[in-house]
């Protein structure tokens, strides 16, 4: 490496640096255009003109003093500000995460949906089925001793699954990621004694992964066409269609009134407002 190229470095360098700190500002003045802070960014504009021309000139005193005007004026802006810059971090907080879990919330409806659909085909024919939803814990255990799938979830997929005498009906199918992980995988069983003696394996192996994980686990009879929930030990027998998607929704949708991320912002706003204000927050 010679020195032309050690130049041509820095100057690239300093051309993103330069772009880097005018597209900020270029987005800054987009963001505050039509809000009172105009004023105050003329203001600022002015103030740095006014210590350059001081600076070149020579005016040791006048840049001394717009030295002060500019170090109390940060402290003075944020006071002045405050509650606008509150209520910006608290729209940045909001923004990102809300637009996260709205997507979330949106990919957990249509989850529900296509499930509804498979639910009511499947138990109104009386198909049996075996769906497990991964939660927190990892099913990978259970995941290997099925047959791959990877596909999106759709009633039609569910169904066909579970027809009796296809290669893939007998067994779980594992829902991960809002996709169909695996089908005919092996669940354990249970060993409760307290399950109904009406009930075979297909329940059992339901309460069973329950015990084990925090999976959800929707069971259709094929002798009765009864559609049942399994989680965190728990079975609930003869859901009806409202039933099961209240709880399905209930466990799989995310009530975003507030999220974590936005209570930090909350608690860094509040800090700063009690600093300035001397611990006078409403
Ligand atoms: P149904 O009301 O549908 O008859 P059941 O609880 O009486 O259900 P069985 O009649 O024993 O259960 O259902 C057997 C089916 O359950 C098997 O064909 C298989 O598809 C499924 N099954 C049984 N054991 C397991 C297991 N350990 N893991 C996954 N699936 C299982
Ligand atoms: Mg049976």
């Amino acid at each position: 490496m010679n020195w032309t190229d050690i130049i041509s470095i820095q100057s690239l360098i300093k051309l993103v640096d330069f772009a880097v700190v005018w597209f900020v500002i270029y987005k800054l003045i987009l963001l505050v255009k039509g809000t009172k802070a105009v004023q105050l960014l003329r203001g600022i504009i002015l103030i740095a003109l006014i210590k350059l021309v001081s600076v070149w000139a020579g005016f040791t005193m006048m840049s001394w003093v717009v030295d002060q005007v500019l170090n109390w004026g940060v402290i003075a802006i944020i006071i002045i500000f405050q509650p606008e810059i509150r209520r910006g971090l608290e729209h940045i907080g909001r923004g990102s995460l809300f637009v996260k879990s709205k997507r979330e919330n949106k990919a957990a409806e249509k989850l529900i949906s296509e499930l509804d659909k498979a639910i009511q085909y499947m138990s109104k024919r009386r198909i049996g089925a075996l769906m497990t939803i991964q939660m927190n814990t990892g099913l990978e255990e259970y995941i290997e001793t099925g047959i791959d799938i990877d596909a999106d979830v759709t009633g039609e997929l569910l169904i066909n699954i579970f027809i009796p005498n296809t290669p893939l009906h007998d067994g779980a199918v594992i829902l991960k990621n809002n996709r169909v992980a695996v089908a005919a995988a092996y669940l354990p069983l249970s060993q409760s004694n307290l399950i109904p003696k009406e009930l075979g394996t297909r329940h059992r192996a339901a309460v069973g992964i329950s015990e084990l994980t925090d999976a959800l686990t929707i069971v259709i009879s094929e002798e009765t066409g009864e559609v049942s929930i399994t989680q965190n030990n728990e079975l609930l027998r003869g859901m009806t269609q409202e039933d099961y998607i209240k709880y399905l929704r209930d466990q799989l949708i995310k009530d975003d009134s507030e999220p974590e991320h936005r209570n930090a912002i909350v608690t860094i706003t509040h800090f700063i407002e009690s600093h300035f204000r001397g611990g006078k927050s409403e």
